[in-house]
C-alpha cells in the first residue's frame, strides 16, 4: 500500500504550494483585520516571507485573481484561497487515541474557529470509555464504523502510540475515513484514496537544532 502523505495533489499543484497558500491566506486574514482593502503582490510576499514572483506563481495555478499594477482586493483573495483550500465548508473530525494529546486537542478552541468540529472521540481504553472531554464522550473503538456513518466523520487525529498506529490506522480507513491527520511518530500505510497529513513536533525540534547549531548561535555543548 502506498504511504499516506507521500504524493502530490491530485491536480499536480506541488505540495510547497498548497502550503504557501495556507500562509497567504493567514497574511490576508491579517492585513483584512488591519482595515487594508488591497495588497501587493510585492506585500503579500514580504508578510509571507517569500519572493513575489513565487506569489504569483503559486496563484497562476488557480487562475487569475489580480490586477496588474493594482494588486489584489484583500477580501476576493481570502475568499477565493479559502474556497481552494476547501475551508468554505465544515469539516467533521474526530479524535482517535485520548491520551494526553488527544484530551489537549479535544479541548483546543482553535478547532472552531477553524470551522473543524469535533463530534466524537474513540479510545480503546475502558477507563476512557463514557468520560467527557471539550464536548465529546469517548467512544469504545468498536463504534467507530457506524460513528463515521451516523455522524459523518470526514477527518481522524490519529493520536495513538507509535506501536497502535497502523492498527488505529487500517480501523479508521476501514470505517471509511478518507483523511487522517496523524500525530504518532511513524508511517501509516493507507488504501490510495486516503490522505495522511503527518504533524511530527519532534523532527521540527530537531530541525530547530540543526538551524542553532548550524548558526553557532549557542554553545557547542552547554553542559560540557
Ligand atoms: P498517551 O499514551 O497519553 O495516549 C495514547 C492514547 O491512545 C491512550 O489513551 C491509549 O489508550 C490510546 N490507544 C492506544 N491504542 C489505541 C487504538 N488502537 N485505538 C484507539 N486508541 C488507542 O500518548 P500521548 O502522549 O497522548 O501521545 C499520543 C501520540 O502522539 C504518540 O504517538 C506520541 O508520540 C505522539 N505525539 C505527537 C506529538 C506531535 O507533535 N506530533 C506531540 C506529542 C506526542
Amino acid at each position: 500500500m502506498p504511504r499516506g502523505g507521500a504524493r502530490g495533489t491530485s491536480k499536480g499543484i506541488p505540495s510547497a504550494t498548497v502550503s504557501r497558500l495556507i500562509t497567504y491566506l493567514r497574511v490576508l486574514n491579517g492585513l483584512e483585520a488591519n482595515g487594508l482593502e488591497r495588497v501587493s503582490s510585492d506585500l503579500l510576499a514580504s508578510e509571507a516571507q517569500v519572493s513575489a514572483f513565487q506569489v504569483r506563481k503559486d496563484l497562476a495555478y488557480f487562475g487569475t485573481f489580480g490586477t496588474r499594477g493594482t494588486g489584489y482586493t484583500v477580501s476576493n483573495l481570502r475568499d477565493e484561497l479559502k474556497r481552494i483550500l476547501g475551508l468554505t465548508r465544515q469539516w467533521r473530525v474526530a479524535i482517535v487515541g485520548m491520551g494526553r494529546l488527544g484530551q489537549a486537542l479535544a479541548d483546543y478552541p482553535g478547532l472552531v474557529e477553524y470551522d473543524f468540529e469535533l463530534v466524537a472521540a474513540f479510545d480503546v481504553d475502558e477507563r476512557k470509555v463514557g468520560r467527557g472531554f471539550g464536548t465529546v464522550l469517548v467512544r469504545a473503538l468498536d463504534e467507530l464504523p457506524s460513528a463515521v456513518s451516523e455522524l459523518d466523520i470526514e477527518m481522524v487525529f490519529l493520536t495513538v502510540p507509535v506501536r497502535a498506529a497502523q492498527a488505529a490506522a487500517d480501523a479508521v480507513t476501514g470505517a471509511g475515513v478518507k483523511g487522517i491527520l496523524n500525530f504518532a511518530p511513524t508511517v501509516v500505510s493507507v488504501p490510495p484514496d486516503v490522505r495522511v497529513e503527518n504533524v511530527d513536533f519532534l523532527a521540527a525540534l530537531k530541525r530547530l537544532s540543526y538551524f542553532l547549531h548550524e548558526d553557532g548561535v549557542v554553545p557547542e555543548d552547554p553542559a560540557a
